[in-house]
């Protein structure tokens, strides 16, 4: 952060703050959403997490979960209020307050000083306070150094560690993506210093599946995998039937799309889910085909390089024959993209 000095001399006084993150926060966003409402806290500060929808339930262990305001028809009139009062409005781990839903507006119109944490491509540029770089793998990654610069890391605890670990965990694919820095080694290892307990955090996000959706995913991998070696992708398309048939609940599609990229020879791969309200899809990349680029261009989205989501207001066929089509047109990126890893 650019101006930290004055970021500091503006927390040395109690602000009325307000976290939010976005849309379907996964571990990252309300990792460090909590993570940071937990040390504010501490600090002395006022302070409200506010989630623009609800999150999966493999999310719900973390310290500070019971007080996270889901942005709905019940709360809004709440939420825009708390909004209005703030004097310090965090976002975290998005960049562009269209990701927050209705909620964007609030924060923009809100006369409280923004600070923009986060690891997202191409920034929207409206905060006061912003640490921003694609260089970290995750949002929670600079929840450690904002603190840690600070000079507060003594106030980091066993459960903010936690919620910071998981967001470095999960945004890293378990240290398997080229994300996986040095640095992010480095911040893992202090926050294990600091009471994380990494078998503890990997059991409650990975190893808590229901059987519904265990059987999903052998649906899924069953029924409604398309493979297309030639163009080295591979996608999943999910109707709203299936969904239905298998209970699904929110973030029970997560982690599918890394299914179709472990396929050998694959270097695209993508979900397209039938949501009822729109359909939303998920990209996944090895190598240089950015999918941030192809979400942005095509369906709405944005993201990372090599992870990125998007979002269709058409019909789920007229969405899938529209990607299939695409494919074709990307097919010398597609077949040219070379992956090479260094010696
Ligand atoms: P996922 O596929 O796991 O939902 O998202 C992958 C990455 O792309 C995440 O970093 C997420 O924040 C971002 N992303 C997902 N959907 C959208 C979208 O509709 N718009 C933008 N700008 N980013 C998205
Ligand atoms: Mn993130």
């Amino acid at each position: 952060m650019q101006n930290i000095e004055a970021f500091k001399a503006f927390l040395s006084k109690p602000q009325r703050v307000v976290i939010t993150t976005h849309h379907k926060p996964d571990a990252d966003a309300l990792g460090s959403s909590l993570a940071l409402a937990s040390y504010l806290k501490k600090k002395g500060h006022q302070v409200h997490v506010i989630t623009p929808t609800d999150y999966p339930d493999f999310l719900r262990w973390m310290a500070g979960n019971d007080e996270v305001i889901i942005y709905n028809e019940n709360q809004q009139d709440h939420c825009a209020a708390l909004v209005a009062d703030a004097t310090l409005i965090f976002c975290l781990d998005f960049s562009s307050l269209d990701r927050i839903n209705e909620l964007g507006a609030e924060v923009r119109e809100s006369k409280a000083k923004k600070v923009l944490i986060d690891h997202h491509l191409e920034p929207e540029d409206f905060a006061d306070f912003v640490k921003w770089t694609t260089e970290a793998a995750a949002t929670a990654e600079l929840i450690y150094e904002l603190i840690y610069d600070l000079g507060d890391e003594s106030l980091i605890d066993k459960s903010i560690a936690e919620s910071l670990y998981a967001g470095i965990m999960t945004d890293t694919g378990s240290f398997h993506h080229p994300n996986t820095t040095k640095n992010v080694f480095r911040v893992c290892g202090e926050l294990v210093g600091l009471g994380a307990d990494t078998a503890r955090v990997s059991k409650l996000i990975y190893d808590s599946n229901s059987v519904d959706r265990i059987k999903f995913i052998g649906f899924a991998l069953s029924e409604r995998l398309t493979v297309i070696p030639e163009l080295r992708t591979a996608y999943f398309v999910i109707s709203a039937d299936d969904l239905k048939k298998y209970h699904s609940r929110t973030g029970d599609t997560e982690g599918l799309v890394n299914y179709a990229l472990s396929i050998e020879g694959i270097i695209f791969a993508a979900v397209i889910i039938d949501r009822t309200e729109a359909i939303k899809m998920s990209f996944r990349s090895i190598g240089d085909f950015s999918v941030n680029t192809f979400a942005r261009k095509h369906f709405e989205g944005g993201g990372h390089k090599n992870a990125a989501g998007g979002k269709s207001d058409e019909s789920l066929e007229k969405t899938v024959s529209k990607f299939e089509a695409l494919l074709k047109d990307y097919k010398k990126e597609l077949t040219t993209t070379i992956v090479e890893y260094a010696d």
